[in-house]
C-alpha cells in the first residue's frame, strides 16, 4: 500500500494549492480526483470559463456597439459563433487543467484518479471504473468543493432548467434567459448571454443585487445593468418554475405578494452552492459536519479528527477560489510546523461583470452596525482622463477610513478593471494604511488606478484634485 505524508481529496483551487506548497515543505503528497482533469469547479466550471465567456461577449458587444465610434468600421454584418465561442472557452479551460497536471508533475506530487472515501481516519479508498485502491497518509485535507444548489421545488432538467455548468456550454443563445439570484455568477452570466442578444430578467429574493457588498455598489452595478437592458425583479420570491415544452415558466410572489409570472426559454438558477461531501464516507473517520453541510474546523483548518483538515468552499466562509488557496497554504505550512495567518477580513470579492465590480474590508453597512466613526471618500470613474479615452466612465472608487486614525477600513469600486484595481487596497489594508498613505503615493498617470489615489485624498480633508 503506498504512504504519504499527505493525501489532498480534490484538485481545486485549494487541493492542488495545498498539494503543491506540501511537495515543497518536502512532504511525500498525493492528490486524489474524481474527474479525469484536474482543477475543481474554478478551472473546469467557474472561474475560468465564466471569465472566458466574459471576455469574448465583450469584444462582440464591442464590436457592434463601440468600434463604430472608434472610427473602426466593419463591413458586413457582425455576428457570434456560438459554437466557436464555447470551443475557444474549452481550449482556454483545457490549457489551464493542463497546466495544473504540470504542476503536479513538477512537484512529484502523485495523481490519483478516482473517487476519494475515508476507510478510516488515514486510509482512503479510491475507486474507479469498479477497482478500489487503498492508500495510507498520516494527514488528510479534505477539499471537495461545492456544487450549485438549488430551491426544494425546483426540478432542475440541465437542459432549459439549468445551472452555472450548463450556461457554459450553451448550445443556442436564449431568446429570453430568466436568472434567479442576482449574485455574482448569475449576473456574471446573465451578462454574457445579454451581450450576446438574449433578454434577461434577474430575479432577486432581496431587496437588492449582489446583497452582501457595499450598497452603494449595489446601486450603481444596477443603474449600469439597466442601461444595458439587464430587467430586475427585486424583492420577489420564486414560488415555481415549470417547463412546457420549450418554454420554461417562473413565477413569484412581488413584495406586496402579487403574484408575477415570467416565460423565457431558458432558467438559469443561480441561488447559491452547497459544500460537497457526497461518497466521502466522513463518518469512517468520525469527521464531523456543521449545521448546514460544512466540514466543521477549528482555527487551523483541523476538524474533529486531529490529522484530518479541511479547507475552500467544503467549510465556512466565503466560496472563492483565492479563499481556498489561501487556507490550502496555510494547511500545509501548519503541517510543517509554520506559524501561518489568514487575514479573511482582507479576501476582496469581485465581481466580473463590465463594469467591474471589486471590494475589500468593511461596507459603510457593518461600520453603521458596529457604530465606528467613519469618513468617506468617493471619487467618480468619469473624471478620470484614462476612462475617458476608453469610455469606461462607469463607477467610483469609495474609501472608508476611521475618522479618527484615517486607517482605510474598507474599499468599494465599480469601474473598468477593478479586479486588477483592488490589490492595491488589500496591500494598504495588510499594511494598514490610512488614507492619506494611499493619496501620497503616486499613481501612473493616465491609469484607473489614479481613482483610488483621488478617492483617498478625498478621504483625506477632501482633497481631491480632479473633482
Ligand atoms: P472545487 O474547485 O469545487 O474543487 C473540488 C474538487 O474536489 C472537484 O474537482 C471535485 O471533483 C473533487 N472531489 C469532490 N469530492 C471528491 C471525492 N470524494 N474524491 C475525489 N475528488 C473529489 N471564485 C473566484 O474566486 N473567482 C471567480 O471568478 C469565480 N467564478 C466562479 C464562476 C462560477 C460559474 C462558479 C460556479 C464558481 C466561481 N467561483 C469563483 C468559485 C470558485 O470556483 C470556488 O470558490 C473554488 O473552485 C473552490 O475551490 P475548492 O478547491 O474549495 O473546490
Amino acid at each position: 500500500m503506498n504512504q504519504y505524508d499527505v493525501a489532498v481529496i480534490g484538485s481545486g483551487p485549494g487541493g492542488y494549492v495545498a498539494a503543491i506548497r506540501c511537495a515543497q515543505l518536502g512532504m511525500k503528497t498525493a492528490i486524489i480526483e474524481k474527474y479525469d482533469t484536474l482543477g475543481g469547479t474554478c478551472l473546469n466550471v467557474g472561474c475560468i470559463p465564466s471569465k472566458a465567456l466574459l471576455d469574448s461577449s465583450h469584444h462582440y458587444e464591442d464590436a457592434i456597439k463601440h468600434f463604430a465610434e472608434h472610427g473602426i468600421d466593419i463591413p458586413g454584418e457582425v455576428k457570434v459563433n456560438l459554437k466557436q465561442m464555447i470551443a475557444r472557452k474549452q481550449d482556454v479551460v483545457e490549457q489551464n487543467t493542463k497546466g495544473i497536471e504540470f504542476l503536479m508533475g513538477k512537484n512529484k506530487i502523485d495523481v490519483l484518479h478516482g473517487l476519494g472515501s475515508f476507510k478510516d481516519a488515514t486510509h482512503i479508498n479510491i475507486e474507479k471504473d469498479g477497482k478500489t485502491e487503498t492508500i495510507e497518509a498520516k494527514n488528510i485535507v479534505i477539499a471537495t468543493g461545492s456544487k450549485p444548489s438549488t430551491l426544494p421545488f425546483i426540478q432542475l432538467d440541465k437542459e432549459r432548467i439549468i445551472t452555472s455548468t450548463e450556461a457554459l456550454k450553451l448550445k443556442e443563445i436564449p431568446k429570453h434567459l430568466i436568472v434567479i439570484g442576482g449574485g455574482v455568477i448569475g449576473l456574471e452570466l446573465g451578462q454574457v448571454y445579454k451581450r450576446l442578444g438574449s433578454e434577461v430578467t434577474v430575479v432577486e429574493y432581496m431587496d437588492r443585487i449582489i446583497p452582501t457588498m457595499d450598497a452603494a455598489l449595489s446601486k450603481e452595478l444596477m443603474k449600469v445593468l439597466k442601461k444595458q437592458k439587464m430587467a430586475f425583479n427585486l424583492s420577489h420570491k420564486v414560488k415555481a418554475v415549470e417547463r412546457k415544452g420549450k418554454e420554461v415558466i417562473v413565477k413569484a410572489d412581488d413584495k406586496k405578494g402579487q403574484e408575477v409570472v415570467l416565460t423565457g426559454d431558458y432558467c438559469l438558477v443561480c441561488v447559491g452552492r452547497r459544500p460537497y461531501t457526497d461518497g466521502l464516507n466522513l463518518e469512517a473517520a468520525g469527521v464531523k459536519l456543521d449545521d448546514r453541510g460544512r466540514v466543521e474546523v477549528n482555527d487551523h483548518l483541523q476538524t474533529n479528527v486531529s490529522n484530518i483538515y479541511a479547507i475552500g468552499d467544503v467549510i465556512k466562509g466565503a466560496m472563492l477560489a483565492h479563499k481556498a488557496e489561501e487556507e490550502g497554504v496555510l494547511v500545509a505550512e501548519l503541517l510543517a510546523g509554520q506559524k501561518p495567518h489568514i487575514n479573511y477580513d482582507l479576501i476582496p470579492g469581485v465581481v466580473y461583470t463590465w463594469p467591474e465590480v471589486a471590494a475589500v474590508g468593511k461596507t459603510e453597512e457593518r461600520l453603521k452596525e458596529e457604530g465606528v466613526d467613519y469618513k468617506v471618500g468617493q471619487f467618480p470613474m468619469r473624471a478620470l482622463g484614462r476612462s475617458r479615452a476608453s469610455m469606461d466612465l462607469d463607477g467610483f472608487v469609495k474609501i472608508l477610513a476611521d475618522k479618527k486614525t484615517d486607517e482605510v477600513l474598507g474599499v468599494h469600486m465599480v469601474g473598468a478593471r477593478c479586479a486588477d484595481l483592488i490589490a492595491e487596497a488589500v496591500t494598504a489594508m495588510e499594511f494598514r494604511a490610512s488614507a492619506e498613505d494611499i493619496a501620497r503615493m503616486s499613481h501612473a498617470h493616465p491609469t484607473y488606478a489614479e481613482a483610488v489615489k483621488e478617492a483617498a485624498l478625498d478621504a483625506t480633508d477632501k482633497r481631491s484634485l480632479h473633482s
